[in-house]
Parts: structure tokens; C-alpha cells; sequence
């Protein structure tokens, strides 16, 4: 690793003063997209593999805009957004940054540094931050909002301009530093080990909008939840999320070993969909499917979460109650859904989309986290040299929980300040997707 006084500093745990006073590298070690490599997969090709295209290497380093803050970052987590942009699927991530260009030019660059997550410290701020400081322990949240736009004040997601960071913007959090604006901060909660803090944040937020918040579903107690992909990214934490709230989770997994994880998550009812016989592809695909979570229940979801798209979104209006409502933020299977819009409206029910979190919403969900009534789904940590099969673990769907990666972090279960708390929480739940499945 090509380290520098600053990032070794940091790992030593050395304090402001000293950070403050060393100086920041020219360039730093980054998983990154190369401009010159779009077009490299053929459009029809089956298997767009992301080691092709995700390389990690050393890239220049930005000028702080006045708003900003740098953070050497410990560890960040693998999202589904980076694998998107490593098949330069459903755009190159390109795109974006010269449309983003136009306004900063910062971020048009031939190299795109990828990640929505991160756990770190703060090493520099801009000179317009006011709530952080150099030293502080933070994560981050993934929305990039301009905070002079007046509807952010009332939900940043609105925002006319919002944007993914690390995967809209250049500069994210699969890297040795990473630079985010000041409104994306978080304290990291302290009873976590870097690479547990940095998982959580966009998947946990994302769900605990689209239940909790007062643009998602709005989850009440006693309400039944059907969740796909229930010991994924999204759905480790949804599931924990109905749990807490009073809800009835009814997880959806692909595989009897992760029927069991889920189980010993707690969660009461557990569709295994290889089990299933047929497909979810027509209506007698959704009846079985209404039928077995009847027969689990004995009543039909008031909410469905969604995320997986095209394959399953037909059977998740079929199966919401009258009167219930499908939240979905995301179409792994495929963006272009099909569905008996005649079970829509005749019984009443509602599609939401929500996508991402705002940052009080991050706060909250933050807040549950450094409670420790919500808890990392981390399943694995690799290296930054592996960042590229991190995410490819990511998209064969071989991984459960969340995808770690050890950024300035030398090696796995460091940054814990808090022992008593996580002794109360329980290695036993701390750990629980890393048990073997
Ligand atoms: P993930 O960790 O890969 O988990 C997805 C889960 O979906 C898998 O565990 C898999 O579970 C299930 N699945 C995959 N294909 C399926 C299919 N054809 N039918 C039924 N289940 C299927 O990904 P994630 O982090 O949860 O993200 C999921 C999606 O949401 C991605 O498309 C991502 O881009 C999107 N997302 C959007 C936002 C947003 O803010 N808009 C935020 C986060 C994620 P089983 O195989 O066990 O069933």
C-alpha cells in the first residue's frame, strides 16, 4: 500500500493537531471506472463481469470546496449502485459526472472513484463547516444535496439537484479518502468496528424511509411485510426495521441457507422462493405465492418491499392487501415492470417510490444504530486490492447481508470505543451474518 504520513497518522490514532499539520497526498489509492473502457462490454453480452472494469489504483486529489470535508476513510461497503456502474449499466456513471461537470468541474475527470458508504476520520474541512472537526469519528450518508435549495429544508430528496454520492458524484467511499459535503455526516456509533460502522448507512436509511418514513409506506404496528431479498443488502435491515416498529415481517429468500440466517434473525415467517413451484412470471405464480403467505399469516401483506424489479414486482401488487401499498426504491431483475393493473385499482391499493434517505432520516436510523436496536449485516471484509471481487461476490448474489472493505483499516474488528455497549448488544448479534451458512 502507497501510505502517507497523513493516512498513517490516522491509522495511529494521532491526534487533530498532529492531522491538521500534515500534509495532504497528491494522489491516493481508489477503486475506480476508467472513461476509456465505456463500451468495453458488448450490449448482449450475459455475463458483464465487474473485475473487467474496477481497478484500484492511485488517482489525483480534489481541491475541498468550502462546504466539504476530507476524511481518511477506514473502511467503506460494497453497494448494488457499484455494480451498476462497473457494467455501465443503465448509463455509464460518465454521464453523470459531465453533466455534473458543467457546475463543478471537479468531478468530470477520465476516472470515476466509486462507493456510497464509508466509516472514517476527519482530516480537513472546508472553510464554510461549522458542526465537524478534524479527528471526529464519522459515516456517511449517501445523498449529495445542494443545502441553498429551499425544498431541502422541508426533504432533501426533493431536491431539484440530488445526487447518489460515489456513484453520481466522483470522489466516493471505496478509496483511502474520499470527500463528501458536511450534510452527509454522521457521528460513527461507537460500540462498532470500522468496517461495521461503514456498512449500514445507505441500505439502513433506504429502508427506514421506505417503512418508517412519512414518504414510504409508514409502517404500523401489526401490520404483515412482505420483503424480498429479506437477508440482503436492503432487506438485513428491513427486516430488523418491521421487527422494531411491531410489524410482521414475512421475508422472501432464494435459498434454504438463507431461509435459516433468517430465522435466526428472528424473523416468524420465511418464504424460501426456490421451494416455490413455477415461477412468479403469471398470475398462478402470484396465487401460490398469495396463498403461501396466507397460509404463513392468514392475512395478505398491508405492506410489499420492492426492490427486485421486473421478476417479482407483478406478484407484489397481486399480493398487497386491499388497500395496501408496494414501496419499491430499486429493479435489480430488470426496470421495466409488468403488472395487472386491475388488482391495482379495484382494491385500492398504492405504489410508492422512495428512493435514498434524507439526512434526518439518516439520523434516525443512525440513531437506532448507535442504540444498538439495529445492527450491522456485515457477512464479509475484504481488502481495497479486492474491491473488484467484493463486488463481484455482490453480483453473482453469492454474498448475504453486506459486503465490507478494508480501506486505511489494517485489519478487521479495530475502531470499537465503546466495550460496554457492544457487550450489551452481543457478539452474538453483532456477528450474525458472518456465521457460516
Ligand atoms: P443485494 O444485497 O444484492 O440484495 C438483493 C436481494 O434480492 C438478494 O439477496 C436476493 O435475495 C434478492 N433477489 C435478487 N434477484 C431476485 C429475483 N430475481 N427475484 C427475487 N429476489 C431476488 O442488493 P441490495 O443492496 O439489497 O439492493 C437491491 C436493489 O435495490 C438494487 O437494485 C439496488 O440498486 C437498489 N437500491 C436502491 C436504493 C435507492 O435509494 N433507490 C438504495 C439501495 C438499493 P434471494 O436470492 O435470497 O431471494
Amino acid at each position: 500500500m502507497n501510505t502517507t504520513a497523513l493516512a498513517e497518522a490516522v491509522v495511529a490514532g494521532a491526534a487533530p493537531a498532529e492531522l491538521e499539520h500534515l500534509d495532504v497526498p497528491a494522489t491516493y489509492r481508489a477503486a475506480h471506472l476508467r472513461k476509456d473502457e465505456v463500451g468495453l462490454f458488448d450490449q448482449d453480452e450475459p455475463d458483464k463481469d465487474v473485475r473487467r472494469t474496477l481497478h484500484v489504483g492511485e488517482v489525483p486529489m480534489p481541491e475541498l470546496a468550502p462546504d466539504e470535508v476530507l476524511i481518511a476513510v477506514m473502511a467503506s461497503a460494497i453497494n448494488y449502485n457499484t455494480v451498476w456502474s462497473a457494467m455501465f449499466e443503465p448509463v455509464p456513471t460518465f454521464a453523470f459526472l459531465e453533466r455534473f461537470g458543467r457546475s463543478d468541474p471537479r468531478h468530470d475527470l477520465p476516472v470515476h472513484v466509486l462507493g456510497s458508504d464509508a466509516a472514517g476520520v476527519v482530516v480537513r474541512t472546508g472553510r464554510a463547516v461549522r458542526r465537524w472537526r478534524v479527528g471526529d469519528r464519522v459515516v456517511t450518508s449517501p445523498a449529495y444535496v445542494d443545502g441553498e435549495d429551499p425544498v431541502v429544508q422541508h426533504d432533501g430528496m426533493l431536491a431539484g439537484d440530488l445526487r447518489a454520492w460515489g456513484f453520481e458524484t466522483n470522489f466516493g467511499g471505496l478509496a483511502d479518502f474520499a470527500v463528501v459535503k458536511a450534510t452527509q455526516l454522521l457521528a460513527k456509533p461507537r460500540h462498532l468496528s470500522w468496517e461495521e460502522a461503514a456498512c449500514n448507512m445507505l441500505c439502513a436509511s433506504t429502508a427506514y424511509r421506505m417503512l418508517v418514513g412519512e414518504r414510504g409506506a409508514r409502517m404500523k404496528q401489526g401490520d404483515v411485510v412482505l420483503l424480498w431479498g429479506a437477508t440482503g443488502g436492503l432487506g438485513g435491515y428491513g427486516v430488523q426495521l418491521v421487527r422494531n416498529g411491531g410489524g410482521i415481517p414475512v421475508g422472501v429468500v432464494g435459498t434454504p441457507e438463507k431461509a435459516e440466517l433468517l430465522r435466526r434473525m428472528g424473523c416468524p415467517h420465511v418464504v424460501d422462493r426456490s421451494q416455490l413451484d413455477g415461477g412468479l412470471g403469471d398470475e398462478k405464480g402470484w396465487r401460490r405465492l398469495g396463498a403461501e403467505v396466507r397460509r404463513l399469516v392468514g392475512e395478505d401483506p398491508a405492506i410489499v418491499f420492492e426492490h427486485t424489479g421486473r421478476e417479482t414486482f407483478g406478484a407484489s401488487v397481486y399480493v398487497a392487501r386491499r388497500g395496501g401499498a408496494v414501496v419499491t426504491c430499486g429493479s435489480s431483475s430488470g426496470y421495466a415492470h409488468e403488472y395487472d393493473n386491475r388488482h391495482l385499482w379495484m382494491k385500492l391499493k398504492r405504489i410508492i417510490g422512495s428512493h435514498g434517505a434524507n439526512y434526518q432520516e439518516c439520523h434516525e436510523v443512525n440513531r437506532l444504530i448507535s442504540l444498538g436496536m439495529v445492527h450491522p449485516t456485515l457477512s464479509a471484509a475484504y481488502p481495497l486490492e479486492g474491491a473488484a471481487e467484493a463486488a463481484r461476490a455482490v453480483q453473482l448474489n453469492r454474498h448475504v447481508g453486506k459486503v465490507g472493505v478494508l480501506c486505511l483499516a489494517p485489519a478487521e474488528d479495530l475502531g470499537v470505543e465503546d466495550h460496554a455497549l457492544r457487550e450489551r448488544v452481543g457478539e452474538d448479534r453483532l456477528r450474525l451474518f458472518r456465521q457460516p451458512l
